[in-house]
């Protein structure tokens, strides 16, 4: 049988491509084992000397867990990847991987806010220094760099205010420094954006948003180049011991199966709920990276094929009364996280007294979200 090659990201997540080992089983079988043994002595001692590639121990490789990162590592267009037991996990190792004591970091401003912490307070211990810089603005980061400089991290779009970096532009930066770049690609998943392909070092994703689907898991991914990730796999991987487990594995595979199809819905319901806030008076800003009037939509288009359904707008009406109509809401309900099959609202009071408010759309009819947010402005005399 001659083999076709595919870069089609549904038919990747369709098929485990497994080998005959399964009774033909066409999911991958869940391994629930801490420990994998051998028939004699010299395989064991053999199996531990190319421990990378050997499975052993569950903190270590998993064949189910396994399954799941070749996975990944295809659909991302990667040599490797890595699955650890949450978004922050991959993101602490990956950040790790790069840096030591008495080095630098460029980080964009707008990353998630844990991520941002990591590096404003915790790497300092390390004596790691942190500057934090718009992202928009390639000069500013071009000054920001010091000789020590070793690490670049993006987040593009950023989850709140949904701003871009320039991927390319920042590789190369990098490159002419020799730091390395690490980019949180959660927004975009990997259907609408593969920053490797624009020189990008690093991807991290928070797979409890749309990689999972479904509300119901908590994970994260590193995917690069395999040299690099199998020193990581030696250290923050294994030392630190944050790992996914294999039932979750499982789980996250279920999710993976449908993640193109719901991209493209939501990508869909998203646009649509954002056209019809765009036209509403009593809101002066949008941050959708997929509207034209996003001032870095040409950016968008030339370095991503499509959006999440996470966004937010900008408003002068009060904060109190913004409660009011968030409280009016049936179908969004209040909470942080996004990615799920349910739309969700959550908000935040600017010092200025705007307020920004973060609308996750859903799988739900789009009409009916419109519907919902037009009775709860009208609740509110907007
Ligand atoms: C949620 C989130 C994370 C962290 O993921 P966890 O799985 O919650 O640790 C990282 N980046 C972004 C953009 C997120 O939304």
């Amino acid at each position: 049988m001659q083999e076709i090659q595919t870069n089609s990201k549904e038919t990747i997540v369709t098929h485990d491509m497994h080998d005959g080992r399964h009774y033909g089983a066409v999911t991958h079988p869940i391994y629930q084992n801490s420990l994998f043994t051998f028939e004699t002595h010299e395989e064991l001692e053999e199996a531990l000397a190319f421990e990378v590639s050997s499975i052993i121990y569950t903190r270590g490789n998993n064949p189910t867990v396994r399954a799941l990162e070749e996975r990944l590592a295809e659909l991302e267009g990667g040599e490797e990847a890595r699955c650890f037991a949450s978004g922050m996990a991959a993101i602490s190792a990956a950040v790790l991987s790069t840096v030591q004591a008495g080095d630098h970091i460029v980080c964009v401003d707008g990353c998630y806010g844990p991520a941002r912490r990591l590096m404003e307070e915790y790497l300092v211990k390390f004596q790691i220094d942190t500057t934090f810089v718009d992202g928009k603005d390639l000069l500013e980061a071009q000054n920001a760099v010091r000789p020590n400089t070793r690490l670049i991290y993006l987040e593009s779009p950023t989850s709140m205010l949904f701003e871009l970096q320039d991927l390319e532009q920042f590789a190369a930066l990098a490159k002419k420094i020799g730091a390395k770049t690490i980019i949180d690609g959660s927004w975009a998943s990997p259907c609408f954006q593969s920053p490797l392909s624009h020189g990008i070092d690093m991807v991290v994703h928070s797979m409890t948003k749309y990689i999972s689907g479904h509300s119901d898991l908590i994970g994260g991914v590193v995917i690069g180049a395999k040299q690099h990730l199998d020193q990581l796999f030696r250290q923050e991987f294994q030392l630190f011991g944050g790992i996914l487990h294999p039932q979750s594995a499982n789980l996250f595979m279920r999710g993976l199966r449908t993640l193109p199809l719901r991209m493209h819905k939501l990508q869909e319901n998203g646009l649509k709920v954002a056209h019809y806030l765009e036209n509403q008076s009593f809101i002066i800003k949008m941050n959708h990276p997929g509207l034209k009037s996003h001032p870095q939509h040409e950016l968008y288009r030339s370095q991503m094929s499509g959006s999440g359904s996470l966004f937010s707008f900008e408003t002068h009406i009060p904060m109190e009364s913004m409660r009011c109509w968030a409280n009016q809401l049936q179908y969004f309900r209040k909470g942080i996280s996004w990615g799920g099959f349910e739309s969700l609202v959550y908000m935040r009071n600017q010092p200025d007294n705007r307020v920004i408010v973060r609308l996750y759309v859903g799988l739900e009819e789009p009409d009916d979200l419109i519907n919902d947010l037009k009775q709860a402005f009208a609740s509110i005399e907007a």
